[in-house]
């Protein structure tokens, strides 16, 4: 970090909104030194006491912390929009198994890319990721890694696990060791172990996986009791519902993110609660898979953290978190019929501060508060959508869509300005895209889905 006194930049906001206290601030500003927030106040008081500051934004603007996307599949950016009719059980079979042992370092790489400049358009600056393929030619997950950096995107990074499938524990274990070394050296992501589903696993994998997310000390990314099938399924096999088999295994020895949770009963919600684990709702995901609805509020009545994800970009099938954070909210107000089931306040608080306790990095990110990482989202007033603001939650819950971001600045430095990605050439990675994706939907054999094919 600089010299605190100089060499910073003022973003002003007419609304800022902390997700700390106070959690909001009229016409004020973020101070930003180096890679991290300095000082957060009344845009009068900073302005006059750093006037040599750079200064961005405008008193018309929404400022606000980064969104913190808590659960996607990298593993998935070069197949989005096919498989419409499939529920989640069906589109793995169908889709997902078949591309697993044909996915390569390059398509990790660009794909990661692909899937990071629209989730850093919407103001994702952290993104949670379950690498999910068959590792059969080596290891592929630290393109993922390669990719992050590259766009200037902090990651949160996992490769799903499973051995009963092509890859053998060893494979498994191998992959896991690729993606924690190239996190490791990267100044912006850290590495998770990823277990895709109980079901995916061999008891021995799951007790190996839980044992590493120990040793490691970054804890577990798991999908949990994201349909009725798996529920019936592992009950048939363990006799009690995947979390609570979890719990019995020593999987939540480890802090665990659980993505989902929900086909969640009144015991499994105690469970989540006991062991602190944090919720990753994909309300898009939930509801293109005909999956069913995460009982949030019951969630957040016992405080576990329940944050938001876009989830895969093929079964969303967009990377857009505004919509997501949009639809967290009015899913629960369809499901309940009633207009008070969930806050524009609310599903802002899950996108931000508490989807950063679900991943355990609310020291780091999260909210706007002296000493945090400088991750931080300008929405711009400037244009139609947000031209009169009333609520600058509602605002920006429900009327901003990517358009509206006109500024991502992540640890410090601008990931997008002026609405668009700074770091790397849009117009390349797209094209690098289309003849992968080609490959890929041609090797999987995915012809009777896809034209490219
Ligand atoms: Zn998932």
């Amino acid at each position: 970090m600089g010299d605190r006194r100089s060499g910073g930049t003022l973003i002003r906001g007419g609304h800022v909104l902390t997700s700390a206290e106070p959690a909001e601030i009229t016409d004020g500003a973020v101070r930003v030194v180096g890679d991290r927030i300095d000082e957060v106040g009344s845009w009068s008081d900073l302005s006059t006491r750093f006037g040599d500051d750079a200064v961005t934004g405008g008193p018309h603007d929404i400022v606000t912390p980064g969104f913190v996307n808590t659960h996607g599949h990298f593993s998935e950016a070069l197949v989005a929009g096919i498989a419409e009719h499939c529920t989640l059980w069906e589109w793995l079979q169908e889709v997902i198994f078949a591309i697993n042992p044909f996915l390569t370092s390059e398509m990790a790489h660009v794909g990661t890319m692909l899937a990071g400049i629209q989730m850093l358009r919407s103001g994702i600056t952290t993104a949670s990721d379950m690498f999910v393929c068959a590792p059969v030619g080596g290891p592929v997950t630290p393109g993922v890694v390669r990719g992050l950096d590259e766009i200037g995107l902090r990651g949160d990074v996992s490769f799903g696990a499973g051995d009963r499938g092509p890859a053998s524990i060893e494979m498994v274990m191998a992959e896991h060791e690729a993606l924690r070394e190239a996190a490791d050296a990267s100044r912006l992501t850290r590495f998770r172990v990823g277990v895709a589903a109980l079901s995916a696993q061999s008891d021995e994998l799951l007790s190996r996986s839980a044992e590493l997310a120990v040793t490691s000390g970054r804890g577990t990314h798991i999908h949990l009791q994201e349909v009725r099938e798996e529920v019936t399924d592992t009950r048939n096999l363990y006799g009690v519902t995947p979390i609570a088999h979890c719990e019995q295994v020593g999987t939540f020895g480890a802090p665990t993110l659980a993505a989902h949770c929900v086909w969640v009963d009144a015991s499994d919600r105690e469970i989540l609660a006991a062991n602190g684990v944090g919720v990753a709702h994909n309300p898009v995901s939930n509801m293109i898979l005909a999956s069913g609805v995460c009982p949030v509020p019951d969630l957040r009545r016992l405080d576990v953290p329940v944050g938001i994800g876009v989830d895969g970009a093929a079964s969303n099938d967009g990377q857009n978190f505004l919509e997501a954070m949009k639809l967290a909210v009015l899913m629960q107000r369809l499901d309940h019929l009633q207009a008070t089931a969930l806050s524009a306040r609310d599903g802002f608080r899950m996108a931000t501060i508490e989807g950063a306790r679900a991943l355990r990095l609310d020291a780091e990110v999260g909210s706007l508060e002296p000493g945090k990482a400088a991750d931080i989202v300008v929405f711009d007033g400037g244009g139609p959508a947000l031209a009169n603001v009333h609520d600058p939650y509602q605002k920006v819950a429900y009327c901003s869509s990517p358009a509206d971001v006109k500024d991502v600045w992540v640890a410090g430095e601008r990931s997008v300005a002026g609405g668009e990605v700074t770091r790397v050439d849009v117009a390349e990675v797209v094209a690098r895209s289309r003849e992968l994706s080609r490959t890929l939907a041609a090797d999987a054999g995915l012809g009777h889905l896809s034209i490219l094919a």
